[in-house]
């Protein structure tokens, strides 16, 4: 394997474009990502991303598909981690780990408090915590969850934007959750800078493919299905086809519009599949 990127330093280098992954749980659903792997490889991403369930329920396939990216592939990999349900020692031995196997990028968060009840409660509070504990332990960059939309569990926009601004300040670049209107990326970055912090904040895309699926999603994570993108699927009528193919426009125009405004790269969430993001790629020309 060669030695793996650090995901700052592309940052700084120019315009990132990057693809999550979830790991799989089915041996079929493997074969599956790894022809997605293969297919959007050809795209030269800047690097890949890896989820961890906070829940438990996929926290070594995460490390063993990390590795095999980095090992097996020409692309660079980050591996999600979050401290939910961890103990200090558990976390510090999987980071170390992690510089063992020669992988350089993590993304440190939180986590939603897992609904297993076996779980022992994790001993750091809060994504900051982690982040100084994968500083002290190894030469990594850091990435950390941004939200353009206040968190939900957030008490205000102020308190929220101060957090992240705390967190930030100590992370090397964000990723955010996904959203569809363009301010909300750009006053999260005029919030982060009056309080000082000018971070690469990448954001994170997810096409609309199907309606009920997005408003699932939005719905989890206390964010906007903006009323004008819904009138635009619906108008298209019953054919899911349509409906799929507005919602790729409307996800490049979202694209342009952030790159345009200066948005230092897009991270892609994949669904483990690679229609879309090549369909995605293809019409801004990456
Ligand atoms: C790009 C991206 C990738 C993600 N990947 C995963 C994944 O792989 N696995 C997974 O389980 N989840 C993932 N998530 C979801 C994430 O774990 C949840 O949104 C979680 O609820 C918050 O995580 P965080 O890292 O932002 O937490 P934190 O930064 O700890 O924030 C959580 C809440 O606590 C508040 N807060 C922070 N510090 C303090 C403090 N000192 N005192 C009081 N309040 C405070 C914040 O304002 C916020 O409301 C991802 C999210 C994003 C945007």
């Amino acid at each position: 394997m060669g030695a793996q990127a650090r995901i700052h330093e592309l940052l700084a280098a120019g315009q990132t474009v990057s693809f999550e992954f979830f790991p799989p749980r089915a041996e079929a659903d493997d074969v599956a990502l790894h022809a997605t792997l293969r297919e959007l490889e050809p795209l030269s991403p800047s690097y890949v991303s890896v989820t961890y369930g906070a829940g438990g329920s996929t926290r070594e396939r995460t490390h063993k598909l990390v590795v095999e990216i980095a090992r097996d592939t020409s692309l660079t990999a980050m591996a999600h981690l979050t401290c939910a349900a961890h103990s200090h020692a558990e976390l510090e031995h999987l980071v170390g780990r992690y510089a063992d196997a020669g992988i350089r990028n993590i993304l440190a968060l939180r986590g939603d408090p897992p609904t297993d009840a076996n779980l022992p409660p994790g001993e750091l509070d809060h994504a900051l915590d982690l982040v100084r504990l994968v500083r002290a332990a190894g030469d990594f960059s850091i990435g950390v969850a941004a939200f353009p939309e206040p968190h939900p569990a957030s008490p205000s926009l102020e308190a929220d934007r101060f957090r992240q601004a705390e967190k930030l300040a100590e992370a090397d670049f964000g990723v955010t959750q996904l959203f569809f209107e363009a301010r909300h990326y750009f006053d999260l970055l005029e919030s982060l800078d009056k309080l000082g912090v000018r971070k690469p904040i990448v954001p994170g895309i997810m096409p609309v493919e199907r309606i009920a699926q997005i408003e699932r999603m939005v719905a989890l994570q206390g964010s906007e299905f903006p009323v004008w993108l819904r009138d635009r699927l619906e108008a298209v009528g019953d054919d899911p086809e349509a409906v799929r193919q507005a919602g790729l426009e409307e996800a490049a125009k979202l694209c342009r519009e952030l790159l345009d405004g200066g948005a230092p790269g897009l991270h892609f969430y994949t669904l483990n599949r690679s229609r879309a993001t090549r369909e995605i790629a293809a019409l801004l020309g990456l």
